[in-house]
């Protein structure tokens, strides 16, 4: 999550009454769930979440992910005046209504019984996660259904071996999110937490939104108050002001740290529910060796100044990700690369 969170987590090791991360929770390696397994326990979601409107459900998904490209072209020729992919795909006739929500392909849900407060993306950095998926799947989509929310889910994937990339991944999924339809509210989310109240209300606020309040494997607290990693809310227009996340963190941590210190700087005062509202259960896995620690972050945390303006949705340059819609979600999968580098910057 962040550094500053998981160094002391290690540092805590053995005397806490919880079991560690790495101890009692893992999930051994070899029952892990390659990509193929995986799609047959998203299935198994499916089945339980759609029921009898499942197969009428994925015929419209097939039917979208095969149209999809020629929409998405025809966005790239016409750029300005381009329609929402969800529009287009509404006018195909490609929507289906389930109890009293309308669904899209590709996970996005609209309430047909009132007038939703927000349209929310929830954008999820992910790799090789895949065993978490369907544990966060099951979990979210009820509980956002419940809150009478517009949302749908969309998982920035990062399709190389290069260090894992969190913040950029989230800069990309909040620009393809905005493609799709025009979302007031983005929702960042590590796919490894799981909000326990369903009070814990999943739209906007007037100040950047920080939904966790304590964890399970933290007895219930944050390790730092100015924490503003694993869930975090923006709305379309507070994201723009403050030029999104970094695109320059490549491995664990840091970028996070940044990310709060991009809203203090503009004024922004971040909210968060107060005491159990906020309370987050997470799946425990080991640490990702594809992820290693950054070495940089404390230098580049240093120069955070030079790259507010010059670093962010700003720079953001990305080859076209393959993207597929699934019945719950969309996912783009993107050959993330670094960006040019700006000679402004301090080299870390
Ligand atoms: N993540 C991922 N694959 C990785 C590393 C990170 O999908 O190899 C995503 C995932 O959403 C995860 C989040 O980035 O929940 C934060 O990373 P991680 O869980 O490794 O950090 P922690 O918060 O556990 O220290
Ligand atoms: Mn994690």
């Amino acid at each position: 999550m962040t550094s500053q969170a998981s160094e002391q987590s290690r540092v805590k090791g053995t005397g806490n009454t919880l079991p560690s991360r790495s101890e009692s929770y893992s999930i051994p390696s070899d029952e892990r769930l390659t990509p193929d397994k995986e799609a047959s326990t998203v299935q198994k979601v499916n089945e339980g979440l759609f029921g009898k409107f499942l197969p009428r459900t994925q015929t419209l998904v097939d039917m979208a992910n095969r149209t999809l490209p020629s929409i998405i072209l025809k966005r790239k020729s016409i750029r300005e005046a381009a329609d929402e992919i969800d529009k287009t795909i509404t006018e195909l006739n490609l929507a289906v209504d389930i109890d009293d929500y309308r669904l899209l392909p590709g996970g996005h849900w609209i309430p047909l019984s009132c007038n939703p407060r927000w349209k929310v993306a929830i954008v999820v950095p992910f790799r090789n996660r895949f065993h978490h998926l369907p544990i966060f799947l099951r979990h979210i989509v009820p509980l956002l259904k419940r809150q009478k929310l517009e949302f749908s889910i969309f998982i920035a994937e990062q399709r190389n071996d290069e260090r894992f990339n969190r913040a950029m991944l989230m800069n990309v999924g909040f620009v393809e999110a905005l493609n799709f339809t025009n979302y007031d509210c983005v929702v960042f989310h590590d796919i490894d937490q799981l909000a326990i109240n369903v009070k814990n209300y999943f739209g906007c606020d007037n100040m950047p939104r920080h939904f966790i309040s304590g964890e399970a494997i933290w007895e219930w607290k944050l390790y730092y108050e100015d924490l503003f990693g694993g869930v975090t809310g923006l709305t379309k227009q507070q994201f723009y002001d403050i030029n999104g996340l970094p695109n320059i963190y490549w491995g664990w941590g840091g970028e996070d740290d940044e990310f709060a210190n991009r809203v203090k700087a503009k004024d922004l005062k971040r909210s968060r529910p107060k005491g159990e509202i906020g309370y987050f259960d997470s799946i425990v896995h080991e640490r990702n060796e594809s992820s290693p620690f950054n070495e940089a972050r404390f230098c580049l945390l240093g120069n955070i100044g030079q790259r507010r303006t010059t670093d962010g949705v700003s720079n953001l340059r990305y080859e076209q990700p393959t993207i597929e819609l699934h019945p719950l979600y969309t996912n783009i999968s993107v050959n993330i690369q670094k960006l040019p580098w700006n000679p402004r910057w301090k080299r870390c």
